[in-house]
Formats: C-alpha cells, sequence, structure tokens
C-alpha cells in the first residue's frame, strides 16, 4: 500500500519555501519577534498545547493556561478529539499535521514540553466509542486515558527530550491528569 511517503520531495520543497517566509520575518535565527513590543520570554514558549476543537471550552483552556501562569507561553495545536485526532483513520492527514506543528515548535521556540489536553463529553470520541460510553465516567476516562497515553508514548519515541503531560477537562473547565 502506498501511502503519505511517496510525496516526500515536494514536501521538503513546501517546508524550506515556508523556512525562507519565516526567516524573513524575524522568526527564525534567534528570538521570537513579537508583533506588538511585548517583551519575549528568555526561554521562548514553554510548550505545545494539543486541544480539541469544541467550541465550548476554548474559554475554559485560555483561562486554564493562564492559571497556570502559561498566557502567551504556549503554542496551540487544535485537532477533533484531541489525542483521539492524531489516530483518526477517517483523517490521517491530522497525524502528520501533529507531527510537524511539532516538528516546528520545536525549531522556532525550543518548546520543552507537549500538553495534551481531552474533554470529557467529546464529540470525536463520541463518534469513534459510541455516545454511551459519556455516560459512565469512569468508561469515558478510560477511553481517554488509553488515548493519551498511546499518543504520549509516541510522542516520547519521537522526540525523547520532551515531557508529555496527558490531561482530561471537564465541562466545568476542571482539569484532571489521567
Ligand atoms: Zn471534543
Amino acid at each position: 500500500m502506498t501511502c503519505c511517503n511517496s510525496s516526500h520531495w515536494p514536501r521538503r520543497r513546501f517546508l524550506v519555501q515556508v523556512g525562507a517566509g519565516l526567516a524573513g520575518w524575524g522568526l527564525l535565527h534567534g528570538a521570537p519577534a513579537r508583533a506588538h513590543g511585548a517583551p519575549a520570554s528568555a526561554h521562548g514558549t514553554e510548550a505545545l498545547l494539543l486541544t480539541c476543537m469544541d467550541y465550548r471550552l476554548t474559554d475554559d483552556v485560555a483561562r486554564y493556561m493562564a492559571g497556570r501562569g502559561m498566557a502567551e507561553k504556549y503554542d496551540h495545536v487544535i485537532l477533533a478529539g484531541a489525542s483521539l485526532g492524531v489516530f483518526m483513520a477517517d483523517y490521517p492527514a491530522w497525524a502528520q499535521t501533529f507531527w510537524d506543528h511539532v516538528d516546528v515548535a520545536i525549531r522556532l521556540h525550543a518548546i520543552n514540553s507537549v500538553i495534551i489536553l481531552d474533554h470529557r463529553d467529546c464529540g470525536a470520541y463520541k463518534l469513534a466509542h459510541g455516545a454511551a460510553h459519556a455516560e459512565n465516567r469512569a468508561e469515558e476516562t478510560r477511553l481517554h486515558a488509553a488515548t493519551l497515553h498511546k499518543l504520549r508514548d509516541a510522542i516520547a519515541a519521537r522526540h525523547a527530550a520532551l515531557k508529555v503531560e496527558t490531561l482530561l477537562m471537564a465541562l466545568d473547565g476542571s482539569v484532571e491528569a489521567v
């Protein structure tokens, strides 16, 4: 079976073009440029955050990160299902998108961690596992933990230096480690 690897050459060319563009914006070779004069962190961006696209929780996600003292200190990738999005059989391009963003976040901002933040009552998980699982809190937690840990292990295999957090947000915005 052929797969996405057949397009290595065009993809490389694309990255070269993107790299040239980023250099032109002052985003390569040194501290990230700041569009509105705010001081850049001496450490660059600390983390890459992966969340679901669910509109109900966008404000809770920003509040949670600010509560950790990380406002404007993280890159943010959004895939429906968060961790599950990287393993969507129907949307294999999402995995490549995620890994590409991890690579760019390392190159541009020297991130040292990835925060994977799933959430309860997730529509993507309902599509994959049936809606009933979300009625059973323990079963819902188990399914999220399995996928979060699968992605944590995959990140460790590719980027051993990155610390990985696996988190689950409830609809009230509270977050637990799983
Ligand atoms: Zn979701």
